[in-house]
């Protein structure tokens, strides 16, 4: 079965101003490396939809919601800054629903068992939003609608929420820590931006802060120690990944040296896990990833190995 590879031309229309690193072109980078490596012959496309007030609200506060819909611009040409790196332009909130509605298809797609696997190929990213606050380059916290979604609509009741991205996901430790139905692992160079995630708040947070120049052989020893015996034992019934690729040697935003073998490896592994407890389900969403070249070649790495060898 191939993969289903949700996006929208809306998450195009995003834009932080001409030198802001979480930029339109990333997609377009993975969209070209997806073509050249002949990995698009095997997903089919999907339309994200706009995530309903409904999705938003299971894990965001009310208010919020309603002032990030409030604080979007209504002409072109203006930016209007929720968090010293976070900026909105006419174009943010539907591209910002567009993101945490592919989220919400994804798990559709797999929980109706029309694709065993999906990836959400949007922007802008996620996981540091909090239920309460947009920072981070994030507005609303796209892995954490589709799994409360994947809780509400489809009834699963234990999902595991990997989260690979150089920085800690605050946003998601935020709105899970304590609910039991998640288990929720976030690996991050530390100290390091945003400076949280140094001790797990919950038993159901498995934080492994890790220290700039971390290399694959360390990277992966930590994951098969930390991460995968938990999961295993946690049986999920669905696995969700934030898939943040700015751990690359080639990115120039952190100072990991990760290549597309590691970010093959942990996926591999994730992709195991899935066929031994979830039915093979597993939802992926893009988190960061900033040198284009790299995050195209990271991304049909790992949508090769999500689709997995059979
Ligand atoms: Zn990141």
């Amino acid at each position: 079965m191939n993969l289903a590879y949700i996006s929208h031309r809306d998450c195009q229309g995003h834009r932080m101003g001409m030198h802001h690193p979480e930029m339109p072109q990333r997609l377009n980078a993975i969209q070209d490396r997806l073509v050249a490596s002949g990995v698009e012959m095997l997903v089919t496309h999907y339309d994200a939809p706009e995530a309903s007030i409904e999705a938003l609200t299971r894990v965001h506060d009310n208010g919020y919601v309603h002032m990030i819909f409030d604080a979007a611009p209504k002409v072109d040409d203006v930016l209007t800054w929720v968090d010293g790196d976070t900026a909105m332009c006419k174009g943010t909130l539907p591209a910002a629903l567009r993101a945490a509605g592919a989220a919400e298809l994804a798990v559709d797609l797999v929980m109706g068992d029309r694709h065993h696997a999906a990836f959400c190929c949007v922007r802008p990213p996620g996981h540091h939003a909090e239920r309460k606050r947009a920072m981070g380059f994030c507005f609303f916290n796209n892995v954490a609608v589709g799994a409360a979604h994947a809780m509400a609509v489809h009834g699963i009741q234990r999902i595991a929420i990997v989260d690979f991205d150089v920085h800690h996901g605050n946003g998601t430790e935020d709105i899970f820590q304590g609910d039991e139905r998640v288990l929720f692992c976030s690996s991050f160079q530390h100290p390091f931006y945003p400076g949280t995630g140094a001790s797990s708040k919950a038993p159901n947070v498995v934080n492994l802060p890790l220290p700039r120049l971390t290399g694959g052989a360390e990277f992966r020893k930590a994951v098969e120690e930390k991460w995968l015996p938990l999961i295993d034992a946690f049986q999920p019934q669905l696995i969700m990944i934030s898939a943040g690729f700015d751990g690359h040697a080639e990115d120039d935003m952190a100072h990991f040296n990760l290549r597309e073998p590691d970010y093959a490896w942990i996926t591999r592994a994730l992709h195991e896990l899935a066929v031994k407890h979830a039915r093979e389900r597993i939802v992926s969403c893009l988190e960061g990833g900033y040198s284009l070249s790299a995050l195209g070649r990271c991304v049909s790495t790992h949508i090769d190995e999500l689709i997995g060898h059979r």
